[in-house]
């Protein structure tokens, strides 16, 4: 029989987090799938904080991602802002509303508490989540919206970090931020 350990680990998790999230008070006001569009906002760098972005990176529709968005906006917890080249294209950036919600709500508690009860193990876990993220990106040919710092096209010079596509700097804050353009090292061009 097919071992399901991997697979249901991860469902038992998840189903923990959605039952947190039910609990929140925060969370009255605010539907997950808002939840999940803001964080990833929060992580996004400035190359992939569009309404598409969003809409790949979730996997949902663009009618469901729009109304959401719109939510959040209409929440005060984002806001829209004009690209300087392209003004007829928009970034979504969290208010200080926004940024202090998931602040407060993630990461849950009761994972933090569990990540540090593991110590370096835990650390260890999340490089193997990671790289098991990756490897499903790779084989699945889904789009990579991985950490900029992982990426082949980052480029650390003397003066500082570079992108190596965009042909732009990046700010030391930047390496950790996702970005729909990244591209594992493995990875052709
Ligand atoms: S280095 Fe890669 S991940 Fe970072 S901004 Fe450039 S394309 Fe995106």
């Amino acid at each position: 029989m097919t071992d399901t350990s991997l697979y249901d680990y991860l469902e038992r998790i998840a189903s923990l987090m959605r039952a947190w999230a039910r609990e929140q008070p925060l969370m009255a006001d605010l539907q997950p799938i808002q939840l999940s569009a803001l964080n990833y906002l929060a992580r996004c760098n400035r190359y992939s904080n569009t309404p598409l972005a969003v809409t790949d990176y979730l996997g949902l529709t663009k009618g469901t991602v729009s109304q959401s968005l719109k939510a959040l906006e209409a929440k005060g917890l984002i806001r829209k802002r004009p690209d300087a080249q392209d003004r007829r294209s928009v970034h979504l950036e969290l208010t200080a509303a926004g940024q202090g919600m998931i602040e407060s709500l993630v990461p849950p508690a009761f994972l933090r508490r569990a990540e540090d009860a593991l110590g370096e193990r835990g650390e260890l876990l999340v490089v193997l989540l990671r790289e098991l993220l990756a490897t499903i990106q790779r084989q699945e040919d889904v789009p990579g919206f991985g950490l900029c710092r992982t990426c082949r096209f980052h480029q650390r010079l003397d003066e500082g970090a570079h992108c190596g596509l965009t042909g732009e700097h990046l700010e030391p804050r930047e390496g950790e931020l996702i970005c729909r353009e990244h591209r594992a090292p493995d990875e052709a061009a």
